[in-house]
C-alpha cells in the first residue's frame, strides 16, 4: 500500500520507474510511457529512441486543444492524449517527474487514470530532492465562458472542485460532484471515472478516422437512456470524468488554492482557465 500524500504543499517524485504500454486512441498503434524519478521540478519528456532528444519540461504554453483530447505542441513533435497522464501525475501529488514516450500519444489504457494510477503506486512516491515550483496565487476571482458553459476560480484555502454537467441524454441527465481534493481522494473518488462518449458519436468519429484505438472497453457509451456497456464504476462517473480532465487540464500550471467550479466544462474551457493561471504565476516575484 502507498501512502499517499496529505496535500499539494510538498514536493514528491517517484521511488522507481514504471511503464504502461497500449493502444493509441487516434493512431490505434501501440505505445509506451515510462515513468521516472526526476530531481528537477515539474514535468519533463524525452524520446529516448530518438537520438538527440534532450529531455523537455512541460509548460501549460504548449497545450492546444484538439478533438476528443488535449495535445501538447513541442517543437516539432506533437503528443496526444495527455490529460489522463497528467491528471493522475498531479492528482497523486507528484511534482518531479520524467516521462520517457515511444510514440505520438500516450496509451487510453481503460479510459481513466486508474492504469497511470497504479503505475504510481508501483514505483512509490519519495520525497524530492529540490523545492516544487510555486502554486498560482489567486487574488482575485476569474470567470470565463464558452457560450453557455462556465468555469471560475475563487480564492479558497485550499483546492476545492465543483462540476455539474447537463446533458439531454436520459442516461446521463443533470449530474454534480464537489469535493476538496487531496491525493488520497483523487485516486478514491476521480481517477477510475472513465471517458464517456455517445453512440452515433462513435460511428462517425471511426469514419473520420479518429478514433482508431476507441473501442467499448476504453470508453463509456451512451444510447439515450442507457449505456452500451455497463455497469458503470459510480452512479456519477461521467461528472467525475470531467473533473478528471479539468484536472489534467491544470496538471501543468499547479493546483490554485481557489474553489474551481466548472457548468459543462471542456478542454477548450479549462485550458482557457490554466492560460490566465499561468499569466498570473509569471506575474509573481
Ligand atoms: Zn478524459
Amino acid at each position: 500500500m502507498v501512502s499517499w500524500p496529505d496535500d499539494y504543499d510538498g514536493a514528491w517524485t517517484l521511488g522507481a520507474s514504471a511503464q504502461r504500454s497500449g493502444i493509441g486512441l487516434h493512431s490505434g498503434q501501440q505505445v509506451c510511457v515510462t515513468l521516472q524519478p526526476s530531481q528537477r521540478p515539474g514535468v519533463w519528456v524525452s524520446w529516448p529512441s530518438s537520438e538527440g532528444s534532450e529531455p523537455l519540461r512541460l509548460k501549460p504554453s504548449q497545450v492546444r486543444d484538439s478533438p476528443l483530447c488535449t495535445t501538447l505542441e513541442l517543437g516539432e513533435r506533437r503528443l496526444a492524449t495527455v490529460e489522463h497522464l497528467l491528471a493522475a501525475v498531479a492528482g497523486c501529488g507528484l511534482t518531479h517527474v520524467h516521462l520517457e514516450v515511444e510514440g505520438s500519444e500516450v496509451p487510453l489504457l481503460d479510459g481513466s487514470a486508474q492504469g497511470w494510477v497504479e503505475a504510481i503506486a508501483e514505483a512509490g512516491m519519495a520525497p524530492a530532492a529540490t523545492p516544487a515550483s510555486a502554486r498560482p496565487q489567486l487574488q482575485q476571482p476569474i470567470a470565463l465562458h464558452r457560450g453557455s458553459s462556465v468555469i471560475t476560480a475563487t480564492p479558497a484555502e485550499q483546492f476545492m472542485l465543483v462540476g455539474v454537467i447537463d446533458f439531454p441524454q436520459p442516461a446521463i441527465g443533470r449530474q454534480q460532484c464537489a469535493l476538496a481534493l487531496t491525493p488520497e481522494r483523487f485516486v478514491a473518488e476521480i481517477a477510475p471515472a472513465r471517458t464517456f462518449g455517445f453512440r452515433e458519436q462513435v460511428d462517425q468519429l471511426r469514419a473520420a478516422g479518429l478514433i482508431q484505438g476507441g473501442a467499448l472497453d476504453n470508453a463509456l457509451v451512451c444510447d439515450g437512456d442507457h449505456w452500451l456497456n455497463p455497469p458503470l464504476r459510480y452512479p456519477d462517473e461521467p461528472v467525475r470524468h470531467k473533473l478528471l480532465d479539468l484536472i489534467g487540464d491544470l496538471a501543468l500550471v499547479g493546483f490554485p488554492r481557489a474553489q474551481v467550479l466548472v457548468y459543462r466544462g471542456s478542454h477548450g474551457l479549462h485550458t482557457d482557465l490554466a492560460a490566465v493561471l499561468a499569466d498570473r504565476s509569471d506575474a509573481q516575484p
